[in-house]
């Protein structure tokens, strides 16, 4: 076990619901804890270079636009194995084959409007962190 960080986003379905706050309550529960935080209306450019592995995939598109649709919050979170952890909170991508107790299960709408982003490797936490914050904006 080792403390790590991890990157992830609360997504604009849950912004428009007010679920920020039942969705980082789900984040704390586990075990995370919110080193850093802010909410940001991406822009059209920011979701396509951070969605940019998926760019030939059929959904890019959508994604883009659905990403874009309204406010989302960033955040980094810090915990023991904090990237399997946040993974295993979040639940399945399809919120249908989410197990129970899992944000996705619990409060995410479709495929797409999934309620949270979170990295699927330590590599990918630390790129998708520097993505959208500046290291004196992270406070562990
Ligand atoms: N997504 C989608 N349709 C799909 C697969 C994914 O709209 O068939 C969206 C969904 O919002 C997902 C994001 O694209 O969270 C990134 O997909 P990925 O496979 O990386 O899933 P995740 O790591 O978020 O579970």
């Amino acid at each position: 076990m080792a403390l790590q960080r991890t990157f992830s986003i609360i997504k604009p379905d849950a912004t428009r619901r007010n679920l920020t706050g039942a969705v980082t309550k789900m984040l704390e529960e586990a075990g995370l804890r919110v080193v850093a935080s802010k909410r940001i209306h991406m822009t059209k450019e920011q979701a396509e270079g951070f969605y940019g592995v998926h760019r030939e995939r059929p959904f890019f598109g959508d994604l883009v636009a659905f990403m874009t649709s309204g406010p989302v919050v960033v955040q980094v979170l810090e915990g023991e194995d904090a990237v399997a952890k946040n993974r295993e909170v979040m639940g399945a991508t399809n919120p249908a084959n989410a197990d129970e107790g899992t944000i996705r299960k619990a409060l995410a709408e479709s495929i797409e409007a999934n309620t949270v982003h979170g990295s699927d490797s330590l590599e990918n936490a630390k790129i998708e962190i520097d993505f959208f914050f500046k290291p004196e904006e992270i406070v562990g």
